[in-house]
């Protein structure tokens, strides 16, 4: 999962620039993608029905050998056929573990022990199970730590041509910012999102879990940030990333 070092980064606003996409489309708006990663229980029950409520749609980052995957598959099956993104996010959850704080990382887990090859065929398979479970062929990819190398190696490049758009990676000379908020109460979330330098077309906001789980946001701060958004439809563009990123590639 996700850890503290990774989100200490994300925390302090890092800019992570995420395609060649263009975002004419957008008008005057601003793209709001939201995204839900490694597959928890508290996204189902709190962050799902807060989303639905307004008709957002999202992307939820899945794990497929998590525990939630094996508990609440039904509940997953579902939220993909409300149209909610079902996004790659590999198949054990791989990271480098001779990063910083990745004491975590367990040899197994360690993404340093990889191949390239290993890590793309993980990401792979787990294409085919997310295929196995809502019958899409496209989807969009987050990296697990935005880790993009295996064994010192880059294996994210070889990945693009399976992918929409893969998350945190290439440059989009600033156009996009990338926030995974951690503890924070609904006025800072909204305050994140009003501060954005203008020129910047896509806010990514990084949810975990949805008052629950790990590195999550209250529900109530989560659903703050949702009003705000819908009362404000003629600023923010809300859509999964994957709708966000066709409608970008088509412009
Ligand atoms: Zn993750």
């Amino acid at each position: 999962m996700i850890k503290v070092s990774v989100l200490i980064a994300l925390l302090a606003g890092v800019i992570t620039p995420v395609s060649n996409a263009q975002f004419q489309f957008l008008g005057d708006k601003t793209a709001i993608s939201l995204s839900y990663d490694d597959a928890l229980v508290s996204q189902l029950e709190n962050a799902v029905p807060a989303l639905n409520s307004h008709g957002f749609k999202a992307s939820f980052y899945i794990i497929p050998t998590s525990q939630a995957i094996k508990t609440r598959l039904e509940d997953f099956k579902v939220l993909a056929k409300q149209g909610h993104e079902l996004g790659n996010h590999s198949l054990f959850h791989p990271c480098s573990g001779s990063k910083l704080h990745r004491e975590w990382v367990t040899s197994e887990q360690n993404l340093d022990n990889y191949t390239p090859e290993r890590a793309i065929r993980e990401v792979l398979i787990a294409n085919v199970f997310l295929q196995a479970i809502d019958g899409q062929t496209q989807r969009t990819f987050t990296p697990p730590c935005f880790d993009t190398q295996a064994a010192n190696k880059d294996f994210i490049d070889r990945l693009k041509a399976h992918f929409v758009a893969i998350k945190g990676v290439g440059n989009d000379n600033g156009q996009s910012v990338l926030w995974a908020p951690v503890g924070v109460s609904g006025q800072q979330l909204i305050e994140y999102v009003k501060g954005v330098p203008q020129d910047v077309r896509l806010i990514n906001i990084l949810f975990h879990g949805v008052g629950g789980d790990h590195l999550s946001v209250s529900s109530h701060a989560h659903s703050q940030l949702l009003a705000y958004l819908a009362a404000n439809k003629e600023h923010y563009y809300v859509d999964s990333y994957i709708n966000i990123m066709k409608k970008a590639a088509n412009n």
